[in-house]
């Protein structure tokens, strides 16, 4: 049975950064060629989420670093085409180095033989009421003998500059704590981000206020996408980050040409038809 429209954090991101490129990968799902960067991070992450299976004591960086190439041979098998990422084997074999480094960083920011969390990689959903269904994957929840949740995230890349980025990050882990609070009737004590490249830590200790805001800017957002859905219309917003979308080939302000749009997939994708089909 096809689930239900919900907006997760990186749907929201998209649709703030372009509503078109919202547009083609949550109601077109337009295919996207996998990025190297993007992999390594689905790759580190199954790492550390499955090192939790270990007794404590086993909870090295070596055992870690052990379980990382046959992690990405098993994420081959799934999916064959992954190999295309990597030009030739001394490619591979340095994209691996990363991904040791990104676990020994790892290490430096927490002692992992210390903690037994409470969820890992946890599916979480929640119907706001005459709002959105929210959805997300929460890297790691942790909860304190007193009771007190923190929600911990992994990034692999870089600590973003304060001065121009951490604003996506900040959504995300406010959204997070939002649907922990609700699903918990307790609110999250912190939100931690953890930056494997360079060993960056961001903590956020959410207010009401915090937690007020953000349901207030997600019931905005929902509303900007459904306007848009009823309309048939999702605009191009260019920025810097144009560079990085894939969709420049389908895209006006590149020269390309806007896909029709089709009133069955907005419906599926968002549950709202638009208002000329
Ligand atoms: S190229 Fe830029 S403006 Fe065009 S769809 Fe992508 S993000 Fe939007």
């Amino acid at each position: 049975m096809p689930r239900p429209p919900a907006l997760s954090p990186s749907r929201a991101g998209d649709f703030q950064q372009c509503p078109l490129l919202f547009r083609y990968r949550t109601v077109d799902r337009l295919p996207e060629a996998p990025s190297a960067a993007a992999t390594l991070g689905t790759l580190v992450h199954a790492v550390l989420e499955k090192l939790y299976d270990l007794p404590p004591r086993e909870r090295t960086v070596g055992a870690a670093q052990d379980r990382l190439e046959p992690q990405w041979r098993a994420m081959l098998e799934k999916q064959p085409d992954l190999a295309e990422l990597h030009a030739d084997a001394s490619a591979e074999a340095a994209w691996l180095a990363d991904g040791r480094a990104r676990l020994a960083t790892y290490f430096e920011l927490e002692n992992p033989q210390r903690l037994e969390p409470a969820g890992r990689e946890e599916f979480v959903e929640l119907q706001l009421e005459d709002g959105p269904l929210l959805r997300g994957i929460i890297d790691r929840i942790d909860i304190a003998p007193d009771g007190s949740i923190r929600i911990v995230d992994y990034k692999t890349g870089k600590t973003p500059d304060p001065r121009y980025g951490e604003k996506k990050e900040r959504f995300q882990m406010r959204f997070y704590a939002l649907v922990v609070e609700r699903l918990r009737a307790r609110r999250p004590a912190l939100l931690q981000l953890l930056f494997l490249k360079d060993g960056g830590r961001l903590e956020i200790r959410p207010t009401g206020d915090d937690i007020a805001r953000i349901e207030h800017e997600i019931r905005e957002i929902w509303a900007e996408i459904t306007a848009a859905a009823e309309a048939g219309r999702f605009r191009t917003r260019r920025s810097a980050l144009c560079g990085w979308c894939s969709f420049q080939a389908q895209c006006p302000e590149f020269g390309g040409t806007e896909l029709p749009l089709d009133p069955d997939a907005v419906e599926r994708a968002l549950g709202v038809r638009p208002a000329t089909a």
